[in-house]
């Protein structure tokens, strides 16, 4: 077999101090990745094209007149599978985003890099779009190399200028794709048809984020995986010896040595030479520029190309697949299966308990929300014809929900108490409206001039919420 060394394969004693993506003077190599073949790739690509389908429906998709996802940072307004939620519900989001965090320790612990090969759109918008593209107009690695080492002609101008041409493209749609996750598909859809003069600042902003993927893509690829993203450094103290990895068996695999084959195989044996015959296909199809020979390295992001690749070279030797597969170091040291250490089941345990309080927040949020009643600065109460007690308070009403939200409020307790707001107010969306409530009483309710009141506060005829505070009048009025 044809022994094909990459640029950028480094030895077992060297690789850990330099990047594979940089020389020894820090200049960057680029990574001509070869285009996997093979069973994971075959489940990543159907993987991809779903979660590409769901982000591109998903800014048409709305549930119950509100959008699946939107993030809408300027307005500050987010919607979570259609349930609207303002800056006021951040302790649910920070509730959210520990549970994220936690399920990424539990995934990492359990499955390393999962997320960073299967599920990151930096991965899968580079690896099922981009490099796709590149493929296509370039070729695979060794044309692409040619190409690169060729002096300019038009036939490269032309291919440079096609190939660049399509990646703006995408990053434009790409671009205003998410950009409808923030601010609404009809809100992009105005920009793009209406007079650009009326919408500087959303062109601006449509710009600036084709520019950025533009420059991701084209340019930064890998690069944003080592140097921006922090979680490839996290996964060293998430994983253990116990975590599935991908890893290369040395068991197996070492001495290296190059297959011949005119040698049978317990020749081979005899020599000291295991399965690896130094292909070097496995780094040559890596998009990070790893040999996943030396261990597991930050740079690598679980995309499972050198599995299929080494698969493939065992298939032609006719040797069993996995001398690169999905194993713990535990697991390829002691031949023992996987298994759940304490680690990951305390990791499962918090995510259960941390779920369970994120559905009581959800289940018991209302789209109206007050502050408890307080008495207006500066009043005590006021005598009113009739024999009646006015106290007056402030409170502050937040509407949660999308639409204006009509409200009235009603004395509960006790009987035959009257709040002079009756009539009711609307409440704008997102809007935190200050009230001021004058709550009436007949003055014999009272006891020893004072007594509690419970005020509801009603959307419709549903009550939202009950707010108990006290009331007070002349120390003479009502029952001793
Ligand atoms: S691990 Fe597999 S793909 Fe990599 S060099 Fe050895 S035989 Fe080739
Ligand atoms: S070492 Fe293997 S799994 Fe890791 S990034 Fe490279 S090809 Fe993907």
């Amino acid at each position: 077999m044809a022994r094909l060394k990459s640029e950028n394969q480094q030895t077992a004693e060297t690789f850990r101090d330099i990047i594979p993506t940089a020389d020894r003077t820090g200049k960057r190599i680029w990574v001509f990745s070869r285009e996997p073949k093979g069973r994971y790739y075959t489940w990543r690509k159907l993987v991809a094209w779903a979660l590409l389908a769901i982000m591109f429906v998903g800014p048409f998709v709305s549930i119950n007149g509100n959008p699946l996802l939107m993030f809408n940072l300027v307005e500050r307004r987010f919607s979570i599978f259609g349930q609207m939620f303002w800056p006021s519900d951040i302790f649910i989001f920070a509730v959210c985003m520990i549970i994220f965090f936690v399920m990424i320790a539990l995934f990492t612990a359990v499955f390393g890099r999962i997320w960073c090969g299967w599920m990151c759109p930096q991965t899968v918008l580079m690896e099922m779009v981009f490099r796709r593209i590149e493929y296509f107009i370039d070729g695979d690695s060794h044309a692409q190399k040619k190409l690169s080492a060729a002096p300019w002609t038009w036939k490269k101008i032309a291919k440079r200028a096609l190939k660049y041409g399509i990646f703006f493209l995408v990053s434009f749609i790409i671009g205003n794709w998410l950009l409808m996750y923030i601010i609404g598909w009809r809100e992009v859809w105005t920009i793009i048809s209406d007079n650009p003069l009326n919408h500087l600042r959303g062109l601006s902003a449509m710009l600036a984020f084709t520019g950025v993927f533009f420059l991701i893509f084209a340019r930064f690829r890998e690069q944003a995986c080592t140097f921006v993203c922090p979680y490839g450094r996290f996964q060293s103290a998430l994983v253990d010896s116990n975590s599935l990895i991908v890893s290369y068996d040395p068991k197996r695999g070492e001495q290296r040595g190059a297959f011949k084959r005119t040698q049978p195989l317990d020749v081979r044996r005899s020599m000291g030479l295991g399965d690896c015959t130094d292909c070097g296909l496995c780094v040559d199809v890596c998009p990070t520029g790893v040999d996943i020979r030396n261990g597991l390295q930050m740079e690598c992001v679980h995309c499972t190309a050198c599995i299929d690749a080494c698969d493939s070279v065992m298939d032609r030797l006719k040797l069993p697949r996995g001398l690169i597969r999905y194993a713990s170091q535990e697991g390829i040291n002691t031949g023992k299966p996987f298994r759940f250490t304490p680690r990951m089941i305390g990791y499962c345990g918090v995510l259960i308990l941390l779920t369970a309080f994120l559905g009581y927040l959800l289940l018991s949020r209302t789209d109206v929300q007050a502050t408890p009643l307080l008495r207006m600065p500066g009043q005590v109460y006021t005598q009113l014809p009739g024999d009646w007690i006015q106290n007056v308070y402030l409170t502050k009403v937040r509407n949660k929900a999308r639409g204006p939200l009509p409200i009235t409020l009603k004395v509960l307790e006790p009987e035959g108490g009257r709040v002079m707001l009756q009539g009711g107010r609307e409440i704008p969306p997102g809007e935190l409206v200050q009230l001021a409530i004058p709550v009436q009483l007949p003055a014999q309710a009272l006891q020893n001039g004072h007594r509690d009141v419970v005020v509801g506060l009603y959307s419709g005829e549903q009550l939202i919420q009950r707010m108990k505070t006290g009331f007070t009048g002349p120390a003479e009025s009502g029952a001793r």
